[in-house]
């Protein structure tokens, strides 16, 4: 248990507590159906399964709008009802194999079955959910108060999930009409996963990347449309329109910086075990000529193109590791018309 599983809706989230709880269910369901009359020993790794268990009452309903995967708990609280007090849980430390002692029994049972989790993930990866075995979550009956977004069951705090999946697609819209600072194809934007990067940043740091992200930053150009700069000429150097794009793709001052990013990243990329290849890719992903960034990539698309189509087309299955990656990046740089949305970090789904 353990492995995550893609929603298409980005407020929602599937993290090992919930495979976890599904884990429990299954195994508690299982043993109701082939009536065992015994008692019952859980061994689990998760101790926020253990305590939500032990907060769940059989004689009333927990209050079920804040309670975190709503679905299954519902289900394990009736389970509750059912094994009184047949049913122990107890917890057991997951991985011990990686410590410097003998794991004990309890453990190697926790490693065996991650090890078939494993095996059953690999196998079903390519299974779209509800066949061969697969819990299908519609064939539930519901049960007490459940809230849909686009056809897909929320499980987390409904409120604020909700008041996401809102802010989400407002944004969503929105970027289609900025196709220069969020990229040609905003399916492409990893929307979930900017959900996450953007968590652990200050308020100063976020409204930085939300002027980035909409162009909102106050530049000469801005500053004397609206009549408090006597001309738009850019501070730095003194030889252009002082635009966005010319302070982050072209500015002469900002050479250094620019030409440092590409390094940066493959040193970043070097460090997480990534290839020579990689490496090279992300230069020329991020590519850098002159120290400026074209604006736009019709320039290098020409020879790009010609790489991308000899090195990819789907479903080659001769293709080594390499040739996949350098294309994928090719793929980006043909695709993506403008170069800002790279330089934003707006990530896509290629990467
Ligand atoms: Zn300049």
């Amino acid at each position: 248990m353990g492995k995550e599983v893609v929603s298409p809706i980005e407020c929602v989230r599937i993290h090992s507590y919930r495979a976890e709880a599904i884990g429990l269910l299954s195994g508690l369901m299982f043993l109701q159906h082939v009536e065992w009359k015994g008692h019952v020993e859980w061994h689990t790794d998760s101790q926020s399964v253990i305590d939500t268990w032990k907060r769940l009452h059989c004689k009333y309903e927990p209050n079920w709008l804040k309670q975190k995967e709503r679905d299954v708990w519902m289900r394990l609280w009736k389970q509750k009802a059912h094994w009184k007090g047949r049913l122990k849980i107890c917890w057991v430390k997951a991985h011990a194999d990686t410590l410097k002692r003998k794991s004990t029994e309890d453990e190697k049972g926790n490693q065996t079955v991650d090890k078939l989790a494993e095996d059953a993930y690999h196998k079903l990866e390519h299974t779209p959910i509800g066949e061969n075995g697969v819990i299908n979550q519609n064939t539930f009956s519901t049960v007490g108060a459940e809230v849909y977004i686009q056809g897909v069951r929320m499980n987390g705090n409904v409120g604020q999930q909700i008041k996401e999946q809102a802010q989400i697609e407002r944004a969503k819209r929105e970027a289609k009409l900025k196709p220069q600072q969020w990229g040609q194809n905003t399916n492409e934007v990893d929307w979930k996963e900017m959900l996450r990067t953007c968590k652990n940043k200050t308020i100063a740091d976020r409204k930085g990347m939300m002027l980035d992200m909409w162009n909102g930053k106050w530049t000469n150009e801005k500053l004397h449309k609206i009549g408090w700069e006597s001309n738009a000429v850019c501070h730095m150097c003194g030889k252009a329109t002082e635009t966005f794009d010319h302070l982050i793709l072209e500015c002469p001052c900002f050479r250094g910086a620019r030409e440092k990013v590409p390094i940066d990243v493959a040193e970043m990329v070097k460090q997480a075990g990534g290839s020579n290849t990689l490496q090279a890719v992300i230069h020329q992903v991020l590519g850098v000529h002159r120290g400026a960034v074209p604006k736009t990539r019709d320039t290098i698309n020409h020879w790009c193109r010609q790489q991308y189509d000899s090195n990819w087309y789907e479903g080659d299955e001769n293709k080594t590791k390499n040739e996949m990656v350098r294309a994928l990046a090719e793929e980006i740089v043909v695709e993506m018309k403008y170069s800002l949305p790279l330089w934003n970090g707006v990530l896509t789904k290629a990467w």
